[in-house]
């Protein structure tokens, strides 16, 4: 095994174990998205909270799914905090397209940070839903939708 895919697995089961941000926010400006990935079964609940500016000044998330698509949105919620909505969009069609092997991090300039562990699942097509369900369910979020879907 390399020693980007032995960091990656390592990175998904400490995720998966101890989720960051893993609670629902409450308040009547938040903005609650289910994301359901039916291919494998995963559930995430992503909640949203903006200041006045339209900054992401919280997010949290609750479900159940597998390790990657709970580690994916633990990863993802920690990172966009503080990021501006324009910021977020970027970094989610960044992530969209790294995930589908349409985007390499490695050649272009981007946003993706920590998130560029994640492009090892291109490798395998059935979890690239279960990586990019938490991402679906926050643009649901931002639209003002209750449910969101990996199939479109
Ligand atoms: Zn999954």
């Amino acid at each position: 095994m390399s020693r980007s895919n032995e960091l990656y697995q390592q990175v998904i089961l400490d995720h998966n174990k101890n989720p960051r941000n893993y609670r629902a926010l409450e308040g009547s400006d938040v903005l609650v998205c289910e994301g359901h990935n039916p291919l494998c079964g995963d559930h995430i609940t992503v909640y949203l909270d903006l200041d006045a500016n339209g900054t992401v000044n919280d997010l949290g998330f609750q479900g159940n799914g597998c390790a990657i698509s709970k580690a994916s949105a633990s990863m993802m919620t920690a990172y966009l905090k503080g990021k501006s909505l324009a910021e977020v969009k970027t970094i989610f069609s960044e992530f969209h397209d790294m995930v589908r092997g349409e985007f390499d991090p490695a050649s272009r300039e981007n946003h993706l940070g920590k998130l560029t562990l994640f492009q090892g699942v291109k490798e395998y097509s059935s979890r690239i839903k279960c990586a990019s369900l938490a991402w679906h369910a926050l643009m649901g979020a931002l639209d003002k939708q209750q449910s969101a879907t990996t199939e479109e």
